[in-house]
């Protein structure tokens, strides 16, 4: 928290509107539209719930096929199933770490129909390749719908992730770079869209007096308390993205030195918020590192385990290079906090040289 989250609430309480909706939800929806400049944004539950909505006024049903990144948390995925629609997952390059759009056209091609949509993740706060992957989603008529569940305030080509395809997804959950405790907030260059998605987010209630229903919706909306907080959070958006930056670069200057690591790459023309400092050992078993860190109480993890390797999903539609698998068999988020300090950050990668040796 920044500090001034309380003051937001105090407004919601004293302005008695603490159940569902009221003032503060449209005042955080107005500031993700004035940030990421995404005319429309409707603030939800969840990010989760936002992907949901997409696929559902998208008309994504029965049977249709969704590419999708795989590696990536099942946060992004699990829609696509809750629509009984077909995941098709397509892995990621080495340059950016997320969906290669070499791999989406060759699942394009492949696919045993014409895909309905393409989810695709910007992991780590960092952008995929949007260019190559919006002109493959123009030329092949597939909604786009990118998951900046963790890449709030990253650029592409000076543009915010989740502004570039028929919807955006940001997430809030306890996490992510800004929370509201938990919330998701779903963006579209599409007005009617988002108006459709506020409908089913609010149970589908039909324009009556009593409650009238001709079709069946969820109760998804963000709540006015929720929503206080996110607009203090916004206020400290910039300086967070700073402060990840910053621990990334001390990440950097304290193990860049190191021959067998690698840090994420950043991708050229784009400003990502480095939501955690990541990096991946070429000898090393990262688990080792991992077990070293712990005994000293410090918590780090493996990334992702990509979606194709997933029990789950066992025997489901997927165009691999195994560049995630490597990811995931090598590499190691680190502690990113930004309370972190740069005493912290020494102390971290002491222990890491410490345990390589
Ligand atoms: C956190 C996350 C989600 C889900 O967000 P919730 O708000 O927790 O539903 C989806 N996709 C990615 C990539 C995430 O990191």
């Amino acid at each position: 928290m920044s500090g001034r989250e309380l003051g937001y609430i105090a407004d919601a309480f004293q302005t008695n509107y603490i159940a569902p909706l009221g003032p503060m939800v449209e005042r955080f929806e107005q500031s993700i539209c004035d940030y990421t400049l995404s005319p429309n944004a409707l603030a939800l539950s969840s990010a989760t719930a936002a992907l949901h909505l997409a696929l559902r006024v998208l008309g994504v049903g029965k049977g249709d096929i969704v590419l999708t990144s795989s590696f990536t948390f099942i946060g992004s995925v699990s829609p696509i199933l809750y629509q009984n629609a077909i995941p098709c997952f397509i892995d990621s390059d080495t340059k950016s770490w997320n969906l290669d759009p070499q791999l989406l056209v060759q699942a394009i091609k492949n696919a045993p129909q014409k895909p309905k949509a393409l989810i695709v993740t910007h992991l780590y706060g960092q952008c995929a390749d949007l260019e190559a992957i919006v002109a493959l989603c123009k030329e092949y008529n597939i909604y786009l719908i990118e998951d900046a569940a963790e890449s709030l305030g990253a650029t592409y080509k000076d543009r915010q992730s989740g502004t570039f395809g028929d919807f955006g997804v940001y997430s809030f959950n306890g996490n992510k770079i800004l929370t509201t405790s938990g919330g998701g907030m779903l963006v579209s260059p599409h007005k009617e869209l988002i108006d459709k998605a506020r409908f089913y987010a609010t149970q589908a209630r039909d324009d009556a007096p009593h409650y009238e229903h001709t079709d069946f919706g969820y109760n998804y909306r963000m709540s006015n308390v929720l929503a206080a907080i996110g607009v203090a959070q916004m206020e400290v958006l910039d300086e967070r993205i700073a402060k990840k930056r910053q621990i990334f670069e001390w990440y950097k200057q304290e193990l860049g030195g190191v021959d067998e690591i690698a840090f994420m790459p950043e991708l050229a023309d784009t400003v990502g918020n480095r939501w955690l400092t990541t990096l991946v050992f070429s000898k090393s078993d990262p688990d080792v590192i991992r077990v070293a860190l712990e005994k000293e109480n410090i918590e780090s993890r493996p990334l992702w385990k990509a979606m194709h390797l997933q029990p789950l999903f066992a025997g489901a539609l997927c165009c691999q290079n195994g560049t995630a698998q490597a990811l995931f068999d090598k590499g190691l988020c680190l502690p990113s906090g930004t309370q972190m300090c740069l005493e912290d950050v020494s102390r971290v990668s002491g222990l890491i040289i410490k345990a390589l040796r």
